[in-house]
């Protein structure tokens, strides 16, 4: 996979040097170029902001070096090769698991790490005429550049890459692989400052310790995230699911999301047939 950073500040981009995305990249899995955006000027300033028209406080970043920059990522590809351009923006769609999923089969992507109030709104509208292009928010703050965005972005899809991560069964069941938070983690020792571990996780029994595990994935994904409750399928969940949301609903205040979840689900089915628990 290429990935291509254009940004003011390239030595931001310098952690991806580092651990799994630095070992993909010495291996030749990850081809991950920084380009800085004032290689693109022809002024002894290398200026690249200028003030907004229509007034107001800030700077914006010129279209002529961002112009400029994407014509050079294109002349460096394959004949015929676009790349998916992402714009992290505050206001852009949020980027999430899914997106990142989807952004890792594909071959080429670019980023363009905005500064001061943000880019020039013809860049965005230039590059669409060019490539996809889609602008994306890492989360609803404010950052000050789009670097720390592409940080984040660009680690969430590199380690999707089939060889990035080591053993590929660790992506399987993690947080936001299918719409529930991961289950808790426990390490040796067993006892630590007081703290055991659920004794489940010491009985071998592979049945109970996945549904343990799925419990405690419903639990916490109602008490951290009750909004992807809600988005749950409700033919995805089992009578013991529902009994887990039963419980949960009646201790806190995911009570309306998770009974509306149960509504739509096969919950009167299953308060006139209590399930056995399964193993
Ligand atoms: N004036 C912009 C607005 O209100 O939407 C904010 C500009 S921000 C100070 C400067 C740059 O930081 C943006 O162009 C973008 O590259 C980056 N940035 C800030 N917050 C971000 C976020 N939540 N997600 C992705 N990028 C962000």
């Amino acid at each position: 996979m290429r990935l291509d950073v254009v940004t003011i500040f390239p030595e931001y981009l310098s952690p991806l040097d580092l651990s799994l995305i630095g070992k993909a990249r010495e291996q030749g899995l990850i081809d991950l170029r920084v380009h800085d955006l004032r290689d693109f000027t022809h002024d002894r300033h290398r200026t690249v902001d200028d003030t907004p028209y229509g007034g107001g406080a800030g700077m914006v970043m010129r279209p002529e070096p961002w112009g400029e920059a994407l014509d050079h990522l294109m002349a460096t590809g394959v004949p015929g090769e676009v790349p998916h351009l992402l714009i992290p923006a505050p206001g852009g769609v949020p980027f999430t698991q899914a997106m990142a999923q989807e952004l890792a089969t594909q071959p080429w992507l670019a980023f363009a790490c905005g500064r001061y109030e943000g880019i020039d709104e013809r860049v965005i509208d230039h590059a669409e005429t060019l490539m996809p292009v889609t602008v994306v928010s890492l989360g609803d703050y404010v950052l000050n550049g789009g670097e720390v965005a592409v940080l984040a972005i660009v680690e969430a899809i590199a380690r999707l890459v089939p060889g990035v991560i080591g053993n590929a069964d660790s992506l399987v069941e993690e947080s936001h692989e299918d719409g529930l938070l991961e289950y808790p983690m426990f390490t040796k020792p067993p006892l630590w400052r007081g703290h055991g571990i659920p004794e489940v996780l010491l009985s071998g029994h592979h049945g109970l310790i996945a549904r343990w595990r799925r419990d405690e994935r419903l639990r916490r994904t109602a008490a951290r995230r009750p909004d992807m409750i809600a988005r749950l399928d409700p033919s995805d969940l089992d009578a013991r699911d529902l009994e887990v949301l039963a419980e949960v609903a009646e201790v806190a205040e995911v009570a309306e999301v998770a009974s509306s979840v149960m509504q739509t689900s096969k919950v009167a089915q299953f308060q006139a047939d209590p399930p056995a628990v399964a193993d």
